[in-house]
């Protein structure tokens, strides 16, 4: 098992995407502040999206020219197309996490084209991102299971990672975007990926819907996966999947590889903060459990 795991912090991102209320500005950048505050150093910090499909994300640009350059973050800007890579590009993101959804059904409604023609736009976009000399990753939604068409093939999943592989990537994630995966498929799916790309860097990116996560973030480590994407509090959601509810809780994860010795350099205390801080922006409670249990074994107040 790996000594250390690298999070990437998507609360700002996926966390925020679903929220019906538009949150400022000024509390997405305290957000990400927060989170760099508790050791985060990978940032997913928007999506460069059409406005008017997702308007939470339409001050993208914004926010990533208002965050601190010196801290030795990375941000990521989320694309779905070309387009979107531009604005990423132009507005100054670290990194780009290039999304592809494995059905055709949800590749549509999500990306607006099938899974294939996706492919097309990412081979574009990866050869003006080498051109550029910036990192990408790739994500492959509904890598679990889709929301309209059930079961999604392993071996589908395993030919739109090679597929994407091809054009040259950093990093492959394979996301469960509506939390149907159990830890057995976590690992005949990941196994297979890293059969077929060995090398490749992969990342997991789950969501708690049916209580699964946590269990499937363990698998994953087991099976050779060294990136976890989490958001504090488990907030999060997808606006076009139907029920789809928050990422893993950060805090949840890393007081989980706390106990296991597995290094992830996030300040459990100060994730809990931003996580707290997060309930009153959103006006509700956190689904994440560690800030309400505690930190064990209890950590000794300071006079
Ligand atoms: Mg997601």
């Amino acid at each position: 098992m790996a000594g250390s795991i690298e999070i990437v912090e998507v609360s700002p991102r996926d966390g925020l995407q679903n929220e019906a209320v538009l949150v400022s500005t000024e509390a997405k950048v305290e957000l990400v502040n927060r989170a760099i505050a508790a050791g985060l150093r990978r940032i997913e910090v928007t999506s460069f999206v059409n406005p008017k499909r997702v308007p939470q994300m339409a001050d993208a640009e914004v926010v990533l020219s208002a965050l601190p350059k010196d801290k030795g973050v990375s941000y990521i800007g989320l694309a779905l197309n070309g387009r979107g890579f531009d604005r990423a590009l132009a507005a100054g993101a670290s990194e780009v996490n290039y999304v592809l959804v494995a059905s055709d059904t949800f590749s549509n409604r999500n990306n607006g084209a099938p899974t294939l023609d996706t492919l097309t736009g990412w081979a574009e976009v990866a050869a003006a991102a080498r051109a550029a000399k910036i990192p990408t990753s790739i994500t492959i939604g509904a890598a679990f299971g889709c929301p309209f068409e059930g079961e999604v093939p392993v071996e589908r999943v395993v030919e739109i990672a090679k597929r994407a592989a091809e054009h040259g990537t950093d990093e492959i994630a394979l996301a469960d975007t509506i939390g149907v995966g159990s830890p057995a498929d976590v690992v005949e799916r990941f196994t297979a990926v890293a059969k077929a790309l060995p090398g490749m860097r992969l990342r997991a990116h789950f969501h708690n819907t049916r209580n699964t996560g946590i269990a499937n973030a363990y698998a994953a480590i087991t099976a050779g996966v060294t990136v976890l994407d989490s958001s504090l509090g488990g907030v999060g959601g997808c606006p076009f999947a139907p029920a789809a509810t928050g990422n893993i809780p950060t805090e949840d994860l890393i007081y989980m590889l706390n106990r296991m010795k597995v290094e992830t350099g996030v300040d459990l205390a100060t994730a809990i903060e931003g996580a707290k801080w997060l309930e009153g922006v959103l006006g509700r409670q956190n689904p994440a459990m560690l800030g309400r249990a505690g930190i064990f074994p209890p950590v000794p107040k300071v006079a």
